[in-house]
């Protein structure tokens, strides 16, 4: 037999072969999607042209270890950075000055994980990361190891607009910020009693772990560390923002301080373009959560290649990567994702995300639990 014939031969079988099973896994999946969706808060927003989606971070956020004042501060916030962001949207602004101006005020707050309020490093510090990244143009800026830089968004959109590069580090990425005027603070501005009791926390917990004999007999290793550096406390915290503008462009942009205990100048999904930050002109995406596991399997590019390759509607890209093959690889947290018809999706593996939403009618909705 000719070997094109052979090969369209054996490619019928193999298709006869697999479509039933394609087939009910399709069904499956679909029906625990539609399971899924009806449980969380994401909406089609396409009678919405234009609008802003934030997060402040996933976790294990429990309405049970949430004080109603601390409750009221979140939502306070979450609610001036959606304000902040539609302003900019409401008057004709671009999307990436909406996510920067959204952006920034998480960072201002000492209540998130980025800019004032950052978690501390094993050896007692705060190294902050940010990215942004412009939909339209898909030009990105990335800064990772920061330690005195107050608002991180900033100098990543100084790298994309005002560098040749995409991506800088550490002590030359601050240089360039005070080349560039962008505001340098002491490392004790970013000193929150919060954070540093909640690095104690996390050496005691990993002390105790190694000095816990094992079946063997053995001191265990740091494997707390290695599986997540914050023990148990996963409040990841991080802040981010997705928006849609008049003219039809998305941006994407995040900020972190990363994760409690890191260590090794250990640098996370979020300045990792494609993985905790992506926009292109029919998606963007901000991430939150276990950054490994958001780079491995680089998740803010995977949504939106979904959507182009596979011809996906927003929300089922979106919830596919963080549903089904983040929740089966272990990795913890979620994503905020706008597509260019203005539709929105939200969708976390955690117990709780900090997240809002304001479109063009201009009224926010904010939440934290899984059920609202
Ligand atoms: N994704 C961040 C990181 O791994 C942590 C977070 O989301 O809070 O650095």
């Amino acid at each position: 037999m000719p070997v094109p014939l052979r090969r369209a031969l054996s490619a019928a079988i193999l298709a006869v072969l697999i479509l039933p099973l394609g087939c009910s896994t399709a069904l499956t999946s679909k029906r625990e999607e539609d399971r899924r969706m009806s449980s969380s808060d994401d909406v089609s927003r396409s009678t919405h042209r234009w609008g802003i989606v934030i997060h402040g971070g996933a976790g294990v956020i429990k309405r049970e270890s949430l004080t109603s004042e601390r409750e009221a501060a979140f939502r306070a916030v979450l609610t001036e950075a959606l304000q902040a962001g539609h302003s900019i949207l409401a008057h004709g602004g671009t999307s990436l000055d909406a996510v920067t101006a959204a952006v920034r005020v998480m960072e201002d707050s000492p209540l998130f994980n980025a800019g004032k309020g950052a978690v501390f490093t094993h050896d007692g510090k705060n190294e902050l990361d940010a990215a942004i990244m412009n939909g339209r143009t898909r030009e990105a800026g990335s800064v990772a190891g920061l330690h005195h830089v107050k608002n991180p968004i900033v100098l990543a959109r100084a790298v994309m607009e005002k560098s040749p590069h995409v991506m800088m580090i550490g002590a030359g990425a601050e240089a360039f910020a005070k080349q560039q005027g962008v505001e340098l603070v002491p490392e004790s501005y970013f000193y929150t009693e919060e954070r540093w009791q909640a690095l104690q926390r996390a050496l005691e917990a990993e002390k105790k772990q190694q000095q816990t004999p094992s079946e063997q007999g053995q001191p265990q290793g740091p494997s707390t560390f290695w599986e997540h550096p914050a023990g148990r406390e996963h409040k990841f915290g991080t802040v981010g923002a997705v928006a849609l503008d008049q003219a039809g462009n998305l941006a994407a942009g995040t900020s972190t301080g990363g994760m409690t205990n890191k260590r090794f100048g250990r640098v996370g999904d979020v300045p990792v373009i494609g993985a905790g930050t992506y926009a292109n002109e029919r998606c963007a995406v901000s991430a939150t959560g276990h950054g490994e596991y958001f780079i491995r399997y680089t998740v803010a590019r995977d949504i939106c290649s979904r959507m182009e390759y596979l011809d996906l509607p927003l929300l089922e890209a979106s919830h596919q990567v963080v549903m089904d093959i983040l929740v089966k690889a272990g990795g913890e947290g979620g994503v905020i994702a706008m597509d260019a018809q203005g539709n929105v999706a939200m969708p976390f593996n955690s117990a709780g995300m900090y997240r809002g939403y304001m479109g063009q009618d201009g009224v926010p909705s904010v939440a934290i639990f899984k059920e609202q």
